[in-house]
């Protein structure tokens, strides 16, 4: 299984997984059959999570081929994505918390603790399975969601170490590491988002879903939640579009929005596109040995670059950083007069733009688009995902999805 970062590569891969994206999907995605078979599940994550290919594709194309009734479960999957992003959204303290404390978490580690934390990022607790998903993650970037799920509760149950240093391991090794997604799903397995509600894997279900491959003994017997992170805030309000800025448009892409073919950018001319040449740092720990991660975004911007830059008929340039006076000098050269750039959800390329606009004078605007899948989906993302799900159908009749 490789991940080619190219938007060509993700669509090539949707449209092999389509014809599986119905029942089959639903009946067998729990299965880890391990890296040499993931026939079962899309692997579409590391494309979607940086736009390379987006959510809208995905759904329109997989209902071009099915009902919503035989692929609700895979619609659903894709939705619960946006689910955490927009519960993210709507509570940024959430992530600002947790970013706040993976340092500290790691500094106060014991001299015991932080020799099981190094055993386990190496996989070398002697734990079956949970040894194989610390390497194979380390290796290829990816997981099967039930092994990010054993591999989460392991971690806080059995080995009992700090969840924050778990979410920090998988945010820098995952391709499609997510903030909302990866941090939320921590939090899920820990108990903090569905409060007292934990995930306790067991060997029977390891056993089961790996159909044998692994069969880990000694694991926790219970999973008492996690209490470290005080009350979830209450959910402030959801992002709405901006006015366009007229005059002349530069486009700034990053990496969590790789295609601005589809930005709803009508009237503007957009006269230069530009975009860093690497991603953000994903953890305040960073771990510069972490290439595969790197590797996936800079190439992943190269080709959202060269493919905007191609679609709008200007320039693309490549920053060496995403620095107010990079942008500065890139917007003379170009005479540019505003900014547009594709809405950053809550993470750091988010930090990022709140830093630049506060840099940028008041003479050179940055404008941040927001799309209508967002837009419409993240304000009901106030509760759990039950409710959410609900409104599935109607946001894709909003947006004329499906038949
Ligand atoms: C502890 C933990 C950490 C996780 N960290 C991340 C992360 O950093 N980034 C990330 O994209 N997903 C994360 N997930 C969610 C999920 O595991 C992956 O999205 C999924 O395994 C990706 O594989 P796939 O593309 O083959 O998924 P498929 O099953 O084919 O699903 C299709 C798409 O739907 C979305 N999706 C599916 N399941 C979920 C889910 N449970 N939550 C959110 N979106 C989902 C993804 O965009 C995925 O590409 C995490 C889950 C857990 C339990």
């Amino acid at each position: 299984m490789t991940f080619e970062p190219t938007r060509e590569a993700g669509l090539a891969r949707l449209a092999e997984f389509v014809p599986r994206a119905g029942r089959a999907y639903a009946a067998e995605r729990n299965t880890d059959r391990g890296p040499g078979d993931r026939s079962n599940v899309s692997t579409l994550s590391p494309w979607v999570r940086h736009r390379l290919v987006t959510e809208r594709e995905v759904v329109e194309a997989v209902l071009q081929r099915h009902s919503l009734d035989a692929a609700g479960k895979f619609v659903q999957e894709v939705y619960w994505r946006t689910y955490w992003k927009g519960w993210l959204e709507l509570r940024p303290s959430v992530w600002a918390r947790y970013s706040a404390s993976v340092a500290p978490a790691l500094d106060s580690l014991s001299a015991a603790d932080r020799a099981t934390y190094d055993d386990a990022i190496a996989g070398r607790t002697g734990i079956e399975g949970f040894d194989d998903w610390a390497r194979e993650l380390v290796e290829l970037g990816y997981l099967h969601n039930h092994a990010r799920m054993w591999f989460a509760s392991i971690w806080i149950f059995t080995l009992r170490l700090p969840w924050q240093l778990g979410a920090d391991f998988f945010l820098r090794h995952l391709l499609d590491g997510d903030p909302a997604s990866n941090t939320l799903s921590w939090r899920w397995v820990a108990g903090l988002q569905t409060v007292g509600k934990t995930y306790l894997a067991t060997t029977q279900n390891i056993e089961f879903a790996t159909e044998g491959r692994f069969s880990p003994r000694g694991l926790a017997e219970s999973a008492p939640a996690v209490d470290d992170d005080g009350p979830i805030p209450a959910p402030g309000p959801a992002p709405r579009p901006e006015p366009l800025p007229r005059g002349r448009v530069g486009l700034l892409l990053h990496e969590d929005d790789l295609h601005s073919e589809s930005l709803e950018l009508a009237g503007l001319e957009v006269v230069a596109v530009a975009s860093p040449t690497a991603g953000e740092p994903r953890s305040p720990a960073a771990d510069p040995a972490n290439a595969l991660v790197a590797g996936f975004t800079a190439a992943a911007l190269a080709d959202g670059r060269a493919r905007a830059g191609a679609h709008f008929g200007a320039d693309a340039s490549a920053l060496d950083r995403l620095t107010a006076s990079a942008i500065r000098d890139w917007a003379s050269s170009y005479d540019l007069t505003a900014i547009v750039t594709p809405y950053g959800p809550v993470g750091p390329v988010r930090d990022r733009l709140d830093q630049l606009e506060r840099e940028l004078s008041d003479d050179l605007t940055l404008t941040r688009i927001l799309r209508p899948w967002d837009a419409l989906a993240w304000p009901h993302a106030t509760r759990g995902f039950f409710p959410f799900r609900e409104k599935i159908p109607a946001l894709l009749r909003e947006q004329q999805i499906g038949p």
